[in-house]
């Protein structure tokens, strides 16, 4: 059987890359690292070759860690992948995305009935029992998969569609893989301009009329989580006046700590796997907050700051640019509500 590594240096488009192999495979598992994935999928994209794009995530994986230690959590990361490699043929790739999370992507066929049959006997493979020393370990995992150029054409849709299928499969249960379907996955089209500008239109009747700020915008509060799916928002102004709406938590939400703002932004956004570069006081808000994926907003106006404002999930999201879009006119015009409520 052929190793990852040669396996990998054998594809047409890696083995015209000039680069090592420690910037070409993540560390520990020998499969593609996040970003050269990314530059193959963008390759593929260009070249418009059909291909599939699944995500794939050990279920519970963290209870292995918890119960056995770091060091087995390897073992099985390593396990599963070779698993991986020695079911899915030359034409498809496997790439780490971060922690315990895969991408597979595959140029065999896009096929419906061919990627199930490849989905389900990788699934298969992965069930069964993993011997490491004395133990036995029986893994599953979770799956959302679409493809190119059937379910969308950039990868930010493709991964979209592929996450949120992966959470479907995650509520119903785990140890399971949905294949993303125009039909029944309808509700997570991506939103278009023109819907965008009704939902601007809709926030601003939200808002209408409304003087008593703290009195009178927690409904707004309500409406635009539902609107926008989030499930919560809090105001913190500057002179310690909050407002939080919650359908998840109670509402003991922190307030957003100073020095999580770099420099001169104003929009801090973690997205689905929270995995950006900010400040270690940022992640521990996030941590004691239970918070998985935000957008933090800085207030201002006549470069005065008044407060921040936070939208966030407890599970991961990908926000979408049209999602921002929303949220930062959303902060803009409390902003402006706060700078006439002084
Ligand atoms: P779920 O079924 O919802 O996926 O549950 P889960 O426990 O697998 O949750 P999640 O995917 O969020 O957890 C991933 C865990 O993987 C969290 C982190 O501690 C662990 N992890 C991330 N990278 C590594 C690694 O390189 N080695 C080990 N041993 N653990 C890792
Ligand atoms: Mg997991």
């Amino acid at each position: 059987m052929m190793s990852f590594v040669d396996k990998i240096r054998n594809n047409e488009y890696f083995k015209n890359l000039n680069i090592s192999d420690d910037v070409l495979f993540d560390a520990l598992t020998k499969t593609v690292s996040r970003r050269c994935l990314l530059s193959y999928i963008s390759y593929l994209i260009k070249q418009k070759t059909p291909f599939s794009l699944a995500v794939i995530d050990i279920d519970n994986f963290k209870q292995f860690n918890d119960n056995y230690g770091h060091m087995i959590g390897d073992e099985i990361l390593i396990s599963v992948t070779s698993i991986m490699n020695s079911v899915l043929d030359e034409n498809t790739i496997v790439g780490r995305y971060g922690g315990d999370e895969f991408i597979i992507v595959s140029t065999s066929s896009i096929e419906y009935q061919d990627r199930w049959n490849c989905l389900k006997s990788l699934f298969v493979n992965i069930r069964k029992p993993i011997t490491l020393g004395q133990s036995t370990f029986f893994i599953t995992c979770s799956c959302g998969q679409s493809a190119y150029p059937v379910d969308d054409t950039t990868y930010d849709g493709l991964f979209l569609k592929a996450d949120r299928t992966l959470y479907r499969a995650k509520n119903k249960g785990r140890n399971c893989f949905v294949i993303f379907d125009k039909v029944k996955h309808a509700n997570l089209t991506i939103q278009t301009d023109e819907q965008v500008s009704v939902k601007m239109l809709q926030i601003n009747k939200i808002f209408k009329g409304k003087q008593e700020l703290y009195s009178e915008i927690y409904e707004s509060f309500i409406k635009i989580s539902n609107m926008l799916n989030i499930d919560g928002i809090a105001l913190f102004s500057k002179d310690n006046k909050q407002i939080i709406y919650s359908d998840i938590f109670s509402d003991k939400l922190t307030k957003v700590p100073e020095d999580i703002y770099e420099s001169d932004e104003d929009i801090i956004v973690v997205n689905e796997r929270g995995k950006t570069d900010k400040t270690k006081t940022l992640f521990r808000y996030l941590q004691e907050n239970e918070i998985k994926s935000c957008v933090i907003f800085r207030l201002n106006n006549r470069e005065k700051i008044l407060g921040d404002i936070i939208f966030y999930n407890s599970h991961y999201r990908l926000w979408q640019e049209t999602e921002l879009a929303l949220i930062t006119y959303t902060s803009i015009y409390i902003s402006q509500l706060l700078y006439y409520n002084k």
